[in-house]
């Protein structure tokens, strides 16, 4: 909650000297201006009437990644679940045509980056919000501009770390392997470019980039023969279908995953049962995967990607040189003028979970698992209507991200036990019920419709002994 209301207009203020600071007047400087800052931003701005804000990213705009996402990229979620909670992405459509008819439209990168600028031009429309794009924030309130050199001071403001979660993306991180001299490597992004079919791609990436590559690769007609993919893990996949904005899908498969959970003997054994339930895909049935990020993928895309047989499995690539991929344990020979595409960024981080909020700054997180934006909105809503810090963690717990099935048996206790933490509060439940950003959300419409209560009921009935089985698997029951 702000302790006092600023006018801000600094985009004026000018340094003739490079060390003297132009002071910003400001409740919060929310450092970032990609999905988490947006929706913490928003959600702040629109339940504390007097606050004051200054967002800065060293990017031109807001949409954070999605500025330099590769050209056929989309969501892998529903449009609803993203963004700012003020806003609905997208016009709330299911898809009509094409393979995913029947499910929720899913929005490319001009779409999300268009809906930013306009979430941002609305903030800042407001006379509280003001953006410093092309700005770096140097810590301790400092910022300064990457075109004028401006500099700026904000003492005093609270500081807001929406960067902690930022994800890596292959156009702006170095490949993790060598090239050498005369070897063909490109960044995904690259591929929208090409002025010549290579004889062979190599798609190097267990991760959704990679899934999505492949996808665009065979739906463009490159020939599944032509693609040599380089998985060092196998990847657990959510259904898609089953990740939708209706409360019935969302929590029958909440209800179904507790009950998977609740009859398995390890947090694989729960992955082989979530399968059979039809919530989880892998590539090929006969590897058990070993990466559980989860991203989500339709049936269809995985019949696509079923089609390449050219998969190496050997651990990561160690260097690429022309003719030749290089693993730990020996080299495998490709036709000498293969393009490799690098699609092994870290997009999900795993910094460990942090009090939202603490003395130095609140660092937006998920609060239900695979939500990010959700958890920052809320965090936004939180902040804007509680006053004490020990209060306001309380109620807002952070969730991390998974990356094996043991810490997403992990990530499931500690988000379960996140969200009942929120539910708890009669404001919060309600205005997480408010927002499509809430994949739990039951609109008034919805809540007498028997298929939702079926799934509450099933949901409530697995979810203690789903629970106690998760924690014994996370190593924490
Ligand atoms: C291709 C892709 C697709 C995804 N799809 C989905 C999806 O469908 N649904 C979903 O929920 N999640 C999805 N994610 C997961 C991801 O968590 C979210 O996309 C989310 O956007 C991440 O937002 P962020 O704000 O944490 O990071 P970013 O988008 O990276 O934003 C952080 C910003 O901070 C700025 N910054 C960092 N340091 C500084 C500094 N010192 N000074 C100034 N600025 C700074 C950066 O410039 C950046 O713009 C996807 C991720 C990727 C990579």
């Amino acid at each position: 909650m702000h302790v006092r209301h600023a006018p801000i207009d600094v985009r004026g203020a000018h340094c003739s000297d490079e060390r003297m600071e132009a002071v910003v007047d400001v409740d919060y400087v929310v450092v970032g201006a990609g999905a988490m800052g947006m929706a913490f931003a928003d959600a702040l701005v629109a339940h504390d009437p007097d606050v004051s804000v200054a967002i800065v990213d060293r990017r031109h705009g807001a949409g954070g990644h999605w500025l330099d996402a590769y050209g056929f990229v989309r969501l892998h979620q529903a449009s609803a679940f993203y963004g700012v909670a003020s806003t609905l992405l997208g016009d709330g459509r299911t898809q009509e045509e094409g393979p995913e008819r029947g499910l929720h439209e899913r929005a490319n990168a001009a779409e999300v980056c268009a809906y930013y600028a306009r979430v941002l031009a609305r903030l800042t429309a407001t006379g509280r919000v003001a953006f410093h794009g092309r700005s770096e924030y140097l810590g301790d309130g400092r910022i300064t501009s990457l075109l004028s050199g401006a500099r700026f001071h904000a003492p005093g403001a609270r500081i807001v770390d929406a960067r902690y979660l930022s994800p890596d993306i292959p156009s702006l991180t170095p490949p993790p392997f060598a090239v050498e001299d005369g070897a063909r490597v490109v960044a995904v992004n690259e591929l929208v470019r090409l002025g010549e079919a290579p004889e062979r791609f190599v798609v190097v990436g267990a991760g959704k980039t990679a899934t999505d590559t492949c996808v665009w690769l065979l739906q463009n007609g490159v020939p599944p023969n032509a693609i040599t993919w380089v998985r060092p893990r196998d990847p657990w996949l959510l259904n898609r279908a089953v990740v939708q904005p209706d409360p019935a899908i969302f929590l029958g498969m909440a209800a179904d995953t507790m009950a998977a959970a609740a009859a398995a003997t390890s947090a694989d054994d729960a992955f082989l049962r979530m399968e059979d339930a039809g919530i989880m895909l892998r590539v090929d049935p006969s590897v058990a995967p070993t990466m559980a990020k989860t991203p989500t993928l339709a049936v269809w895309e995985l019949d696509l990607v079923r089609q390449i047989d050219d998969v190496i499995r050997r651990g990561h690539l160690q260097a690429v040189a022309p003719g030749r991929l290089a693993f730990a344990d020996g080299d495998v020979r490709v036709p000498a003028g293969a393009l490799v595409v690098h699609c092994a960024a870290e997009g999900l981080k795993y910094p460990g979970v942090r009090p939202i909020w603490a003395p130095d700054a609140i660092t937006p997180q998920p609060v239900r698992v695979g939500f990010p934006c959700f958890g920052a909105a809320l965090a936004g809503y939180v902040e804007a209507t509680r006053d004490d810090d020990a209060e306001k963690n309380r109620v807002c717990r952070p969730s991390p991200y998974s990356n094996t099935p043991q810490d997403w048996a992990r990530m499931q206790v500690i988000g379960g036990d996140a969200s009942l933490a929120m539910t708890r509060e009669a404001d919060l439940r309600d205005w997480s019920n408010t927002t499509p950003l809430n994949p739990a959300r039951v609109s008034p419409d919805r809540a007498d419709d028997p298929a939702v209560l079926a799934a509450r009921a099933r949901l409530k009935e697995s979810i203690a002994p789903g629970r106690e089985r998760l924690a014994e698997f996370a190593g924490t029951g």
